[in-house]
């Protein structure tokens, strides 16, 4: 666990941006501000610029840590954990939100994303970094209290059965980046870069009036494939890269679990990178579309059309939806690579 700590911070400080996306190019240190911190299981930061960022930074980390606290899976004080606790519960109306929002999510996806995975996440080992292969037997006896039908809702009272548990792991962080460019804009901020783990937010444009550039990390090494431009957007990465681990020399793919098997999804992508007005659709959709494969991820773009995305499939190629297309380039050491453009 520590060691990944370590890893995730190392990265960041290489690329400025933890596991994912990486972003190049402060062009105004002098009224740059910066603060970093640790929540969620991952290192953060948040860049922003002129005068009062300062401050702004500040109530946008305290924000994060206040909702890290409510909805952590691990911190008996959390109310998430209170609900994992079973029977009715009441929760506060962000919490109530932030689990309406799940709900929705699993439903528009087809159970793609399965907020209620938490029981097979931890037989796994990934809740506390000790990685473990479960038995088939196990998986069985867990999946049956998976399933996002069995969560019931009303006004800010959650119920779960015995044996069912949420996990906010998949949209908590995306949840969180559009809370603190609420505060980050509420408090006059016009230009900010915000980094929660990789769950990018671009408030605006750059101070100078450029377009920020965000880099997509190479699943395969520790470079970036290729640069997204963009402003104003939300853009966060799902990886197959991401929290992986070995057991008697067999690498056991990574922290997203195919809610059908209950063991990490094992198809054709590698990462998928979503662009949208809003972290927590960014967030909820590259968990759920990388557990669809691309066809189905192509298919859910067809239907929806709310949000555009780069998905890095394992025959070396990019498929880019058109929206996205000419914002994103190959990096010089990719030019090889074979960029698809998905159309409508
Ligand atoms: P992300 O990095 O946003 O793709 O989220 C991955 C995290 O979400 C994992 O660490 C698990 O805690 C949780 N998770 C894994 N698989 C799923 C899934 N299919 N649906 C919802 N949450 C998941
Ligand atoms: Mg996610």
């Amino acid at each position: 666990m520590l060691m990944r700590r370590k890893i995730s911070i190392i990265l960041a400080a290489v690329c400025m941006a933890a596991f994912c996306s990486c972003s190049f190019g402060d062009t105004n240190e002098e009224t740059a501000q910066k603060t970093e911190f640790f929540a969620m299981d991952t290192y953060m930061s948040v860049t922003a610029y002129g005068e009062g960022a300062q401050k702004a930074l500040e109530l946008a980390k305290d924000e994060v840590e206040r909702l890290d606290k409510l909805w952590s899976v691990t911190d008996e004080n959390s109310e998430v954990y209170a609900v994992n606790g079973g029977g009715e519960v009441s929760v506060s109306g962000e919490t109530a939100q932030l689990i309406s929002f799940m709900l929705d999510m699993a439903k528009r996806t087809g159970g793609a994303l399965e907020p209620t995975l938490y029981p097979v996440v931890k037989a796994w080992g990934f809740t506390n970094g000790e990685n473990r292969v479960p038995s088939g037997d196990e998986i069985q006896s867990l999946l049956k209290n998976v399933g996002y039908e069995k969560v019931s809702i009303s006004g800010n009272t959650v119920t779960l059965p015995d044996g069912v548990m949420l996990d906010t792991g998949a949209v908590g962080k995306g949840y969180a980046s559009d809370k603190a460019t609420q505060v980050l804009k509420e408090n006059g901020v016009g230009s900010a870069l915000i980094d929660l783990g990789g769950n990018i937010v671009l408030v605006g444009s750059k101070p100078d009036g450029n377009e920020w550039k965000i880099g997509v990390r190479d699943p395969d090494g520790d470079g970036v494939v290729g640069i997204i431009s963009a402003s104003d957007c939300a853009i966060v990465t799902s990886g197959a890269y991401e929290r992986n681990f070995t057991v008697d020399g067999t690498v056991y793919g990574h922290h997203i679990i195919d809610p059908k098997s209950g063991r990490p999804v094992d198809n054709d992508i590698l990462s998928v990178t979503v662009i949208a007005s809003k972290g927590r659709l960014c967030d909820a959709l590259s968990t759920a579309l990388f557990v669809m494969g691309k066809d189905g991820a192509v298919a859910h773009w067809r239907d929806h059309r709310d949000f555009e995305m780069i998905m890095l499939c394992k025959n070396g190629q990019a498929y880019v939806t058109e929206g996205i297309a000419n914002r994103f380039e190959a990096d010089e050491e990719h030019s090889e690579m074979k960029i698809n453009v998905i159309e409508g």
